[in-house]
C-alpha cells in the first residue's frame, strides 16, 4: 500500500541534515550548556552559533532570541507574559479569533483572571478584519495577537498593516509565525512585531523546540521561573540538540524556499483545481491569494470529515480534518465557523497540507481515492438524500 504524507501542517520528517549535526551533541559533546568546563562550553558554543545564525535569518539580534519548547510555549509565554507585564497599563487586549488554541486557551486564562479579551472577527477568507480592529481598539490596551499564517485554512494575515495601526496607539504587536516560516521568509524589523513565536518541528527540525523573538526593551513576565538559562528569562537545563538542529533545518529551508514553495503551490494548485473540478458541493476554504503555498482545505458537503479521514487513512493516505492540535476532539473547527461555515459543513472538513516530497503521482491518487470515497460517503448519508 502508497504511505502518502498530505499532514506538513501537522508535523514534518526531520531533515537529514539536522538530524547529522544532533547527533554529536548526543554523545560526544553532551555537557550541559550552563556548565563551566569544555564539555559545558562547546555545547554552549553550539547554542550561541545557533542562536546567532537564526537571529541573522530572522533581521533580529541574538539577544532577542530566545529558546523554548516549542510553538506553545512561546505563544503563552508572549501572550500571558506581555499582557501581565503591562497589567499596570490596563487589562485589555486583543487576538484573532481564528488563533491557534495555545493563544485561545491562554486568552480565556487570562479572562479568568480578570483581564479582557476581544476576539477579532475575520473576513470569510480567514482575513483579519481591519475596521474590526480599530475599532476595539481602548485606552486601556496593551496586547494584539494576530498570527501571520493561520493553520487550518493557510490564509496569510497582513500582519504590517496591523502593526502600523497599532504604532499610533504605542500597542505591541506579536504574531505567531508557526506555519509561516516554512513558506516565507521573515524579517521582524520589517514586520514591525515586538514578539514572533516559531516551532522548529514545521519546517524540518526536531519537536519540542521553538523560539520567541522579543524586540529589546519589550516588557515581558515571566512564565518559567528557575536557573539563569536564556538570560534568566526562562530557566530549564537548555535543549541542544534541538536548537542544534532547529537552526540547521531553519538553514536548508530557507536555503531551498524558492524551489520547495514553486514545487509544493504547483502540486496544490493542481490537487485543487482536479478537487474542484471533479468532486461536487465542495467549498474551498480560505484566501485564493493570499494563502501559504502547503495549504489546501475543502468541505466535502453532506459528509464528515472523519469519515473521509479514516478511509483515506485506510488507503494509506495522511491528511487533517480541521487543525492536528485540536481534532480528536469533534466540535467544529473555531477557525471554519469564524469564516462562516454552517456547523455541519464545518464538520465535513479535511486539511491536506502538503510538502516537497510529494509528487503529482500521489496527488492524482489521492484525488481518485478522493472522489470514491466522497461518492460513497455521500449515498450513505441521509442529509445527502433530503
Ligand atoms: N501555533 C500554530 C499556528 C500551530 O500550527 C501550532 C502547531 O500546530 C502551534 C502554534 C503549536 O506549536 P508546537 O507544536 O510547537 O507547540
Amino acid at each position: 500500500m502508497q504511505a502518502i504524507y498530505l499532514d506538513h501542517a501537522a508535523t514534518t520528517k526531520l531533515k537529514p541534515e539536522a538530524l547529522s549535526k544532533m547527533l554529536p551533541y548526543f554523545t560526544e559533546v553532551y555537557g550541559n550548556a550552563n556548565s563551566q568546563h569544555a564539555f559545558g562550553r562547546e555545547a554552549m558554543a553550539a547554542v550561541d552559533d545557533a542562536r546567532d545564525f537564526i537571529a541573522s535569518a530572522i533581521g533580529a539580534k541574538p539577544s532577542e532570541i530566545y529558546f523554548t519548547s516549542g510553538g506553545t510555549e512561546a505563544d503563552n509565554w508572549a501572550l500571558k507574559g506581555m499582557v501581565r507585564a503591562a497589567a499596570k497599563k490596563g487589562k485589555h487586549f486583543i487576538i484573532s479569533a481564528i488563533e491557534h488554541p495555545a493563544m485561545i486557551e491562554s486568552a480565556k486564562a487570562l479572562e479568568k483572571e480578570g483581564y479582557e479579551c476581544t476576539y477579532l472577527p475575520v473576513l470569510s477568507d480567514g482575513t483579519v478584519n481591519l475596521q474590526a480592529l480599530k475599532d476595539s481598539i481602548r485606552p486601556d490596551t496593551t496586547f494584539i495577537g494576530v498570527m501571520l499564517a493561520n493553520n487550518e485554512i493557510g490564509t496569510i494575515q497582513p500582519v504590517a498593516e496591523i502593526v502600523n495601526i497599532a504604532k499610533e496607539y504605542r500597542i505591541p504587536v506579536f504574531t505567531d509565525a508557526v506555519q509561516a516560516v516554512p513558506a516565507m521568509r521573515i524579517d521582524v524589523k520589517q514586520l514591525g512585531v515586538s514578539a514572533m513565536a516559531f516551532s522548529s518541528h514545521k519546517f524540518g527540525g526536531p519537536k519540542g523546540v521553538g523560539v520567541l523573538y522579543l524586540k529589546t526593551g519589550t516588557p515581558i513576565a515571566k512564565m518559567m521561573t528557575g536557573g539563569h538559562q536564556e538570560r534568566t528569562q526562562r530557566g530549564g537545563t537548555t535543549n541542544v540538540t534541538g536548537i542544534v538542529g532547529m537552526a540547521e533545518a531553519l538553514r536548508i529551508t530557507l536555503q531551498e524556499m524558492d524551489a520547495n514553495n514553486a514545487k509544493i503551490a504547483s502540486l496544490r494548485d493542481y490537487f485543487v483545481a482536479r478537487v474542484k473540478a471533479e468532486i461536487p458541493e465542495v467549498i474551498y476554504n480560505g484566501s485564493e491569494q493570499n494563502r501559504v503555498p502547503s495549504n489546501a482545505n475543502f468541505t466535502f458537503r453532506y459528509i464528515e470529515g472523519e469519515s473521509i479521514l479514516f478511509r483515506l487513512d485506510l488507503a494509506g493516505i495522511a491528511v487533517s480534518s480541521g487543525s492536528a492540535c485540536s481534532s480528536g476532539s469533534l466540535e467544529p473547527s473555531h477557525v471554519l465557523l469564524a469564516i462562516g461555515l454552517r456547523e455541519g459543513d464545518a464538520h465535513g472538513t479535511i486539511r491536506f497540507s502538503f510538502g516537497a516530497e510529494n509528487t503529482k503521482e500521489e496527488v492524482d491518487y489521492v484525488v481518485d481515492t478522493l472522489k470514491q470515497n466522497v461518492q460513497m460517503l455521500r449515498e450513505m448519508s441521509p442529509l445527502y438524500h433530503k
